[in-house]
């Protein structure tokens, strides 16, 4: 496994529209490796998920977080994400990204969701996510579009570095990982 290199703001890949994936493309071993390549670095960098345009890979892949912490964490990948909203519920919180390195911001999610995607075999999942795990699946599906969290922003007034975000914002020491 490798160690990729993360995409930063302004680089065009960030702001383009990723590709479907057929199975095939799935199954194959360079697909697979990829998938193994995006944890490690997930982890490396101590993301909660990535993108696969965050790797120059313009593939309708990322992988999250879902359930568990540090070595229990259970990360999983998702192909061709469709997000579907449960209820109207939207919830402001905040978010950080490894493609905007040391930069939180408040940004309104869908507090509930179901996805339904390709597991790593190709096989057809629909999961139920909610409050974090559902913002952080909507985030990183979002870079399949070429959107970043600024986009969806309702004002930049929240935008804060980690620094003062820690002086100023995280009274809870609640850590807000990149994603
Ligand atoms: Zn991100």
């Amino acid at each position: 496994m490798s160690i990729l290199k993360v995409a930063r703001m302004g680089h065009p890949v960030l702001r383009q529209r990723a590709r479907e994936v057929d199975a095939t493309t799935v199954r194959t071993p360079a697909f697979q490796k990829l998938i193994d390549d995006m944890i490690e670095t997930m982890v490396e960098y101590e993301g909660i998920g990535l993108a696969a345009p965050q790797v120059h890979e313009g593939v309708r892949l990322f992988v999250a977080g879902i359930s568990g912490k540090g070595d229990d964490l259970k990360v999983v990948p998702f192909i061709n994400p469709v997000i579907t909203p449960v209820g109207e519920e939207l919830v402001e919180d905040w978010e950080g990204c490894l493609s905007i390195p040391d930069i939180r911001g408040k940004v309104p999610r869908a507090q509930e969701i179901k996805v339904k995607a390709f597991d790593r075999h190709a096989k057809r999942v629909e999961i139920s996510a909610r409050a974090f795990t559902a913002r952080v699946i909507q985030h990183e599906t979002d870079h399949l579009d070429g959107v970043l969290f600024f986009d969806r922003m309702k004002s930049f007034e929240t935008l804060t570095f980690l620094d003062e975000f820690s002086k100023y914002w995280n009274r809870s020491h609640r850590t807000v990982p990149e994603e």
